[in-house]
């Protein structure tokens, strides 16, 4: 098959449209165009008069396909390369993997588990998608929270409740694998191909079912409400597991586990720490979740085009580096989406966004963090990034006046550093409400400074960022995990034979993608590939 890249085209293509562009493109006949599939689509809105579709494309042709390459010598055409994926052979594992945590890292490494036929086990402390669901909308309503089943914990893990967008990136065979797999559980065909795909919170939930179905016909196990409390290990070797299911505790002996619990589970980090896994501080990110009419940002990113249903809801991304030695960066934004009450501890309070797929909602929103190293934790322990994170979530539980609202100020009061009295023409969509507060009062004062900087900086770099009218809720906190379960070269848990830190929680992956490969890459390591 023949690869070409870098075609321009309308926005409103069409198959008729794509084959005049190829067959000109490859100099030949129509009629030797067989199949064309569209392998990346990426908005290109340089000019704002002139906005169309940056695309690369794999077509068949019949005849020599050698031919039409050499006789075209033009480096935008090329053999395509397939990225195919083979699943590793199970190598007759002595016992059933456990895998701990289903996120996308633990659903991935159950699911090349299952496909091997190891026939794992995974262990989930939070309820399936369906429940989740209830249990999330209630506490949205209600302000009622529950400890184990939330937006950090339950099926889907941390991403089940989100814009569901997919950070790509040079793709691999194990990229591959975890779209395809995707798609075939129920996500839209297209995240195959677009550069900045998303599922949308909607989808997700859907997908995630998918894959665990598969995961039970290929006889592995899924237990939800199942919360592990211990790694057994003996003589440096990975035993078993000891967990507590709907209030009883079982054990369940293994010689390989996935750690796959994310970078919320600060109870479970402890109780590893405790038993003697080692665990380093890692930096990460705080700041507050910005939200703008999505219409103003769809103005800002497409001019006359906003609007157009080809382009849908307008994204944007900046970072600065600040005098101070802080990066201040846009992060995990969601067009067309809510802002989300995120904690998994009581007193707490944590934002994040979502979205639907249709992206169709009146804000779009993102977060805006500031840079935070070990320095600022305050400790050498290494769960100090936890308590870091904690005392900011309690400080804005306060701020918000309790019941999970959310403090939230103007962005042009909190850059004049005074409360606001009345919301402009953005109004808030994090649920169970909001209550005027000033973020000085529940974030340290570098990183309010920062954000400061940082909001001047990207209102000249993306004029009308700096609206008067946008809302700034916090506090945002969990934007990656605070330690990092070190591991070494064969993935495994420094000194622990059969224990596989791994994703987000382990510190090796951040988002929905990296996450899963790093599931696919620990499942590969069991199964001895
Ligand atoms: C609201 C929100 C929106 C987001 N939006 C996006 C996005 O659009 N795109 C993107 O790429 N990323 C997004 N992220 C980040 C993304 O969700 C994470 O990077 C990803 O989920 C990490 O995957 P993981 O499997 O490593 O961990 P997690 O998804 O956190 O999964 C860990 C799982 O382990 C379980 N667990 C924890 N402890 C235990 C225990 N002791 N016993 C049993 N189970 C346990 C938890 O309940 C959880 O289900 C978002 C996150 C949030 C919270």
């Amino acid at each position: 098959m023949i690869k070409i890249t870098g075609l321009k085209v309308v926005l409103t293509y069409d198959l008729k449209i794509l084959e005049d562009i190829v067959a000109t493109r490859l100099n030949i006949e129509h009629s030797r165009i067989e199949r064309i599939s569209i392998a990346k689509r990426t908005v290109n809105a340089r000019n704002k008069q002139d906005i169309y579709f940056d695309m690369t494309v794999v077509v068949c042709v019949s005849g020599d396909e050698n031919e039409v390459i050499s006789m075209n010598k033009d480096k935008f055409i090329s053999k395509e390369i397939e990225l195919n994926y083979t699943v590793p052979k199970d190598r007759k594992l002595k016992e059933r993997p456990v895998v701990v945590g289903c996120g996308p890292a633990g659903m991935f490494a159950a699911l090349i588990l299952a496909q091997a036929g190891a026939r794992p086990i995974l262990l989930e402390r939070g309820l399936d998608v369906d429940s989740r669901k209830r249990k999330v909308l209630k506490f949205w309503r209600t302000g009622i929270l529950d400890t184990q089943t939330n937006v950090q914990f339950g099926e889907g893990g941390a991403g089940a409740f989100s814009d569901g967008k997919l950070k790509i990136g040079q793709k691999n065979p194990r990229k591959m694998k975890v779209l395809s797999e995707l798609v075939q559980a129920g996500a839209p065909p297209e995240i195959m191909y677009l550069s900045k795909p998303h599922i949308g919170t909607d989808r997700l939930n859907e997908t995630v079912k998918g894959i665990r179905e598969q995961v039970i016909r290929l006889g592995g196990e899924v237990r939800f409400n199942a919360t592990v409390k211990e790694i057994l290990f003996k003589d440096a070797q990975v035993t078993g597991v000891r967990f507590e299911e709907e209030g009883n505790i079982a054990e369940v002996s293994t010689d390989n586990v996935v750690l796959a619990i994310g970078h919320s589970a600060r109870d479970t980090f402890e109780s590893l720490l405790n038993s003697g896994v080692y665990m380093e501080q890692k930096s990460f990110a705080v700041g507050v979740r910005v939200e703008h009419s999505q219409e103003m940002i769809d103005k800002i990113q497409y001019g006359d085009f906003a609007g157009r249903p080809e382009l849908g809801a307008a994204d944007y991304k900046m970072v600065v580096h600040l005098q101070n030695g802080r990066g201040v960066y846009t992060f995990c934004m969601c067009p067309g989406g809510t802002v989300v009450a995120a904690t998994s501890e009581e007193n707490g309070l944590t934002t994040n966004g979502m979205s639907e797929f249709a992206r169709d909602g009146r804000n779009a929103n993102t977060a805006l963090l500031v840079t935070v190293e070990k320095e600022d934790f305050g400790s050498e322990h290494p769960l100090a990034g936890c308590a870091f994170q904690r005392r900011i979530e309690g400080a804005a539980f306060t701020a918000g006046g309790g019941g999970y609202k959310a403090p939230v100020q103007r962005l042009e009061d909190f850059l004049q550093k005074r409360k606001t009295t009345a919301f402009g023409d953005v109004l808030p969509t994090y649920l169970p409400g909001t209550e005027f507060a000033v973020l000085d009062s529940f974030l340290p004062e570098y990183i309010t400074d920062s954000l400061r900087h940082g909001i001047l900086e990207m209102g000249a770099w993306m004029p009308g960022f700096a609206y008067p009218d946008a809302l700034l809720t916090g506090a945002e906190t969990r934007s990656s995990s605070p330690v990092r379960i070190t591991r070494g070269e064969s993935l495994e848990a420094i000194g622990i034979k059969g224990l596989y830190p791994c994703g987000e929680g382990a510190g090796y992956s951040g988002g929905i993608i990296s996450a899963a490969v790093d599931g696919v890459l620990c499942a590969e390591q069991i199964l001895g590939s």
